[in-house]
């Protein structure tokens, strides 16, 4: 860790906007590894050196029991790339659904203790006793002014965040093709990856901010309002981050607080969620109608929530025969038998597979 001296280096480096390139790339530094050098054996690969420890997190990956991955039969992963990539080929539509496993891939994983969330919310951790992204965002805070300071770290965290390699190479291999995102993930990856238009983010954005009632539809992203709290933020003598109370973002209509725009019993379905629905049931719809051959590209989603990507994925496959259903997952991929040659499973790392989709001979 290049941060740590001091235990508000983490809180500090949030309180200078000007810093905020330095600290995207210093969070680059804290991931415990490139998605490029993992390998499945658990070694590192090029760009390590030698006798590097294993970090942590690769440890933890290491510690569940994965099932057997496709790559460790060489000639049936090359079949099974090649077959996904003439599926996307002669596509002419690729509907893709995005869960965590892509951001896990990308080298973001957010469930777990990581390197990367020691570094980015050192403060908080310490005070507060979480030791996950995914904990902090559902942890009881004794006061608005410490949730809010949370808050602001969370939503500077996902803007700054890199977008992560698999993200970029996908929306570079779906560049000239019909395509659209569906994604239960909320840290801004989609989004920042992939055009305006083309995705639906199902559970909305730590990045945005709503109503906390709701008392109207707007979702407010506004970096500049995120700035501002950072600035505010001051650590007390018992070691908690906290917002002042007169800086907590209120609803300007209505006063109440505001929340994160993230799933919860109050989350805004909005208007910006019902145009986002609306543009993916009319291209899934139109497509779908026309007979075309559509793909449907389930990447790392897990067995959380079925009902957002996964079921509607194998029942539209299902009832239209040109459509298509491949599901990419190392933990627990799988295609109904229902749909024949219409479904394939690839249990791999996501981040190699779409290297090897990138050229023919990338693998
Ligand atoms: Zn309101």
């Amino acid at each position: 860790m290049r941060l740590g001296s001091s235990p508000d280096a983490a809180l500090l480096r949030h309180s200078f906007s000007r810093e905020r390139i330095q600290f995207a790339w210093e969070l680059l530094d804290a991931l415990p590894f490139s998605s490029y050098e993992r390998r499945e054996d658990g070694t590192s690969g090029s760009g390590a050196s030698e006798g590097a420890p294993i970090n942590r997190l690769y440890v933890q990956t290491l510690g569940q029991p994965l099932p057997p991955q496709d790559t460790e039969d060489p000639a049936l992963y090359m079949r099974k790339v090649e077959q996904l990539a003439s599926l996307i080929n002669d596509a002419d539509a690729v509907v893709v659904g995005i869960g965590s496993g892509m951001s896990t891939s990308a080298g973001y994983d957010f469930y777990h203790q990581s390197d990367l969330f020691d570094f980015a919310f050192d403060s908080f951790r310490r005070a507060h006793g979480f030791d996950t992204l995914f904990d902090g965002m559902y942890h009881m805070f004794s006061t608005n002014e410490e949730q809010w300071a949370f808050n602001a770290a969370v939503s500077d965290f996902a803007e700054c965040l890199p977008v992560g390699a698999p993200y970029r190479k996908l929306a570079m291999l779906l560049s000239g093709k019909e395509h659209f995102v569906l994604t239960t993930n909320v840290d801004g990856q989609v989004p920042r990856a992939f055009a305006k238009g083309s995705y639906w983010l199902f559970q909305g954005d730590m990045r945005f901010l709503q109503c906390s009632q709701p008392c109207n539809d707007e979702v407010v992203h506004d970096v500049s309002v995120t700035m501002g709290l950072l600035a505010s933020m001051s650590v007390g003598e018992d070691g908690v981050p906290r917002i002042p109370t007169d800086r907590l973002s209120r609803c300007p209509e209505c006063n109440h607080l505001m929340a994160p725009w993230v799933r919860d019993v109050n989350f805004a379905e909005g208007r910006l969620w019902r145009e986002q629905k609306d543009a993916y049931e009319k291209f899934v719809g139109n497509h779908l109608a026309a007979g075309h051959r559509v793909l449907f590209l389930e990447l790392g989603v897990s067995s959380m929530t079925p009902a957002i990507i996964k079921l509607p994925f194998w029942s539209m496959t299902e009832r239209y025969d040109n459509a298509f259903y491949v599901c990419v997952n190392r933990a627990e991929a799988s295609a109904p038998q229902q749909l024949g040659q219409r479904g394939m499973a690839m249990t791999a790392d996501l981040a190699r597979v779409i290297d090897s989709l990138e050229g023919p001979r990338s693998y």
